[in-house]
């Protein structure tokens, strides 16, 4: 697909949007499948080393309370997982080298195994780290890796990025070349509506991914936070609407362009519409991660305003069904759901 095309079908609205999304409805069922899987995302930690400009939880937003789930909320986290039919599980957390970090990070992983008896996958999103610690985590049971670029445009990456070696871009992509050359299923994604961001740039990122020949995608709606840096830009944002639009629109045209990967129904997203995953399961999504955090600490890990979930999920097994029969999908019970490309590229 042209990049021409691909900007053409990234403004598409009303009727001819409804065709965009029917194809891609189309390509999803007959290539992944109509299906859904879940993965249960615990965020571990929102303490952090970074700083990007965008992000609730900053090293220097000092109106975080930071914290640090103990070994057991986040396995028995793990454990209503497996219970319940999840196939894998999310760890994501802000981003930590330090060795205690890794070793405990580690010591989760195989305790997560152990108490599945191997039956959980297990994706992390844990930040840049290094070849070492990759190497490590993969052999305690982390299998895909989730790390999004954020913007593929190295301009506008430095614009939403403090300028220090440790937020550069070139390091950003040195990471997920590792990530890939370490054995794991590749994922990555974008923030939409992005200040300063085009419709330009967003094609761009379509093919970046094809470039990448990424297994896994997760992308959403950037949703500005107060206690930010990149606060200051509200006025060149697009209405939430309309960043949400687009971001469907993303996912349709990505289901396009790579038929066989998988693609999340992100959570920023239901913060601006609360059907919002729901309908990106109608338009090419195959996966919905269900915040799976121990409630105390789910107001800390706010990245941005308004991130939906923060109570007890009451009423969680209807939620399921609900899904179910809204999108249409049946739901991957006790799969790990892998990524089709990836299966494919390794024969
Ligand atoms: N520290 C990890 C993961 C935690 S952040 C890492 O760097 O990969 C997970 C994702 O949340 C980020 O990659 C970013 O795309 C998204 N995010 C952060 N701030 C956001 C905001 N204000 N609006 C929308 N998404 C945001």
């Amino acid at each position: 697909m042209e990049k021409t095309k691909i900007i053409e079908l990234l403004q598409l609205r009303g009727e001819e949007r409804n065709v965009l999304f029917g194809e891609a409805s189309k390509v999803k069922d007959e290539i992944v499948g109509r299906k859904v899987y879940f993965r249960g995302l615990v965020e571990i930690s929102n303490i952090c080393s970074k700083d990007c400009l965008y992000c609730g939880i900053r090293k220097s937003n000092d109106k975080v309370i930071r914290y640090n789930a103990s070994d057991e909320e986040i396995l028995s986290a793990c454990r209503f997982a497996w219970e319940n039919g999840f196939g894998s599980v999310v760890l994501q957390s802000g981003e930590l080298t330090s060795p205690a970090f890794v070793r405990r990070v580690d010591y989760i992983l195989k305790q997560i195994k152990k108490l599945s008896g191997n039956e959980l996958g297990i994706t992390l999103s844990c930040g840049e780290q290094t070849r070492e610690t990759l190497r490590r985590w993969f052999d305690s049971g982390a299998h895909r890796y989730l790390l999004r670029i954020e913007t593929s445009n190295n301009d506008l990456y430095n614009k939403i990025h403090p300028k220090t070696k440790k937020h550069s871009f070139e390091k950003r992509i040195e990471a997920l070349n590792l990530l890939r050359d370490e054995g794991y299923q590749l994922g990555t994604g974008v923030m939409i509506g992005l200040p300063f961001q085009t419709v330009e740039d967003l094609a761009d990122d379509l093919l970046f991914f094809k470039k990448m020949d990424i297994d896994m995608c997760g992308m959403g709606p950037y949703i500005e936070h107060k206690h930010t840096p990149l606060f200051e830009y509200g006025n060149l944002l697009k209405p939430k609407h309309e960043r949400f639009d687009l971001a469907l629109n993303m996912i349709a045209v990505l289901r396009l362009l790579m038929p066989d990967i998988n693609i999340a129904a992100t959570t920023a997203l239901q913060a601006i519409d609360t059907a919002g995953r729901e309908k990106a399961l109608t338009v090419g999504a195959n996966v919905i991660m269900p915040n799976l955090t121990p409630c105390k600490y789910r107001k800390d890990y706010l990245l941005y305003e308004g991130k939906p979930n923060l109570d007890e999920d009451a009423g969680f097994n209807n939620y399921i069904k609900t899904l179910a029969e809204y999108t249409g999908n049946k739901i991957g019970y006790n799969e790990w759901g892998d990524s089709l490309h990836f299966q494919k590229n390794k024969k």
